[in-house]
């Protein structure tokens, strides 16, 4: 909650990103227009680069703490900010820089970068709710920017703000899309939070869950993969598409989860 009544002193940071988070709250035009009579907009590098405060009210992040430089930055953001709400795929899951968390990444690292690969950065990667306390998260990529709008104006009228935890397979039926996984395509659906409005789907591309996966996941995870095997894919396969926005290891702690429970039940 915020502190204080006065305007709050709001910023945005973007750690290494593609930035296209950022670019959906600019994409939100008026109604960001709009938002911007109610806050003090300290720190917007896409709008303007500004002076480094000692103290914000919120503070966003959008990327990932790729190098140690922008971890340091991540780390000096939690120590000046009340409220820091994470801000997107990359940020919350690693996004598609974790993909190298999953392999051999040194090695990859030399394989790409040659000679030099020793003098090159190439740290493992970290969620950033793992490097730093985080308050709120805003998922997917990019993130939904109303739900940026939703959460600062519950914040300046001192409301709670929490998302739904429902399966974007939710969305998508409302949206009477075809099921992809019935047609033995790698959906993700069933286990990933929804919230997008199954935009994915929409288009007829399969749900990677860039939203991350919803809780108590760990059956439907299951379940999930057996349908997937039964149309002749492999779990390296499933896992590849896991892999893509940074939910493999969430996934995979479910099915942890989900055969620990299992073997209760049969003691
Ligand atoms: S979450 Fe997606 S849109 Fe947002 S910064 Fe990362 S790659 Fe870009
Ligand atoms: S296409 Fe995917 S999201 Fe839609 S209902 Fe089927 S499994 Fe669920
Ligand atoms: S459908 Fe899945 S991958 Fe696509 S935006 Fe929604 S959660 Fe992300």
């Amino acid at each position: 909650m915020l502190k204080k009544s006065k305007k709050p002193s709001v910023a945005i940071f973007g750690l290494t990103s593609c930035e296209g988070c950022q670019f959906s709250i600019l994409d939100l035009h008026e109604k960001f227009l709009g938002l911007t009579k109610y806050i003090d907009l300290d720190e917007f590098r896409l709008i303007e680069d500004e002076k480094e405060r000692s103290h914000y009210d919120i503070a966003f992040v959008e990327g990932n703490p790729v190098t140690t430089e922008n971890l340091h930055i991540l780390k000096r953001i939690r120590r000046i900010s009340d409220i820091v709400v994470v801000l997107g795929n990359c940020a919350d899951l690693g996004g598609v820089w974790e993909i190298k968390n999953y392999h051999d990444y040194k090695k990859i690292g030399c394989y790409v970068y040659g000679g030099q690969c020793k003098t090159i950065e190439n740290r493992k990667i970290i969620e950033v709710p793992k490097a730093i306390k985080a308050d709120y998260v805003i998922p997917g990529c990019p993130i939904n920017a109303q739900n940026f709008l939703d959460l600062v104006y519950n914040l300046l009228n001192k409301k709670p703000w929490a998302l739904k935890d429902n399966p974007v397979c939710w969305e998508c039926q409302i949206n009477k899309n075809p099921c992809l996984l019935q047609q033995g395509k790698i959906c993700l659906g069933p286990i990933a939070k929804a919230g997008c409005n199954a935009v994915c789907l929409n288009s007829h591309q399969e749900c990677w869950a860039c939203r991350g996966i919803i809780s108590q996941s760990a059956q439907k995870t299951k379940n999930l993969i057996k349908i997937l095997k039964s149309h002749g894919w492999s779990k390296a396969d499933v896992l590849e598409k896991m892999e893509f926005f940074g939910a493999r290891d969430r996934i995979e702690a479910a099915l942890k989860e989900a055969e620990e429970a299992n073997k209760k039940v049969k003691k």
